[in-house]
């Protein structure tokens, strides 16, 4: 059976580094309206920065003209975070997610690795010169207690 949402938003924003900010603010806000810990905001927050970041640099090669999309959607125990590029796209995405893997040798090829450590679930569906889809996964509540008792 399809769960419900409690609440969900869809923001579209130019691809400028000023405007992380926006998507960090609105998803803390969304993940704000569950029972929060503190930790689990701050990780929500990283991680939604380095997936509209990594969109911004590499998807649209720091060209500012162009839109991405982040979409939140928020259950009684989980909150589902999709950031949406319409960029160069990954040609390989196991490499891409490779702790330290990096196309540009002036950076630490670690995004990928905090969303990772700091999210559920991440998923990712690319097609060369179509764009990125990132999607996160973070369960929250008792829903995250649970997971992390037994792991
Ligand atoms: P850091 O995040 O530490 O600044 P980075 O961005 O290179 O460095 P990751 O965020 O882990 O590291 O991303 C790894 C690689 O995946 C990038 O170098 C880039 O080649 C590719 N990549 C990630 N996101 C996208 C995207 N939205 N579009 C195109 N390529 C991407
Ligand atoms: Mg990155």
């Amino acid at each position: 059976m399809d769960r419900i949402p409690i609440n969900r938003i869809e923001l579209q924003m130019q691809s400028k580094g000023e405007n992380v900010s926006f998507a960090r603010i609105a998803i803390a806000a969304l993940a704000s309206q569950l029972d929060i810990t503190l930790n689990d905001l701050e990780e929500i927050k990283v991680a939604t920065s380095e997936a509209v970041s990594n969109a911004i640099i590499h998807g649209y090669q720091n060209k500012t003209e162009y839109m991405v999309k982040v979409i939140g959607t928020l259950y009684e125990d989980e909150l589902i975070l999709e950031i949406i590029d319409e960029g160069v796209g990954i040609a390989d995405i196991k490499q891409a997610m490779q702790p330290a893997f990096t196309s540009d040798p002036e950076r630490m090829g670690l995004g990928f690795v905090f969303m990772q450590s700091f999210m559920d679930k991440v998923e990712v569906e690319s097609k060369t010169n179509c764009g990125t889809k990132v999607i996160l996964h973070k369960n929250i509540g008792s829903a995250g207690a649970a997971k992390k008792a037994v792991s």
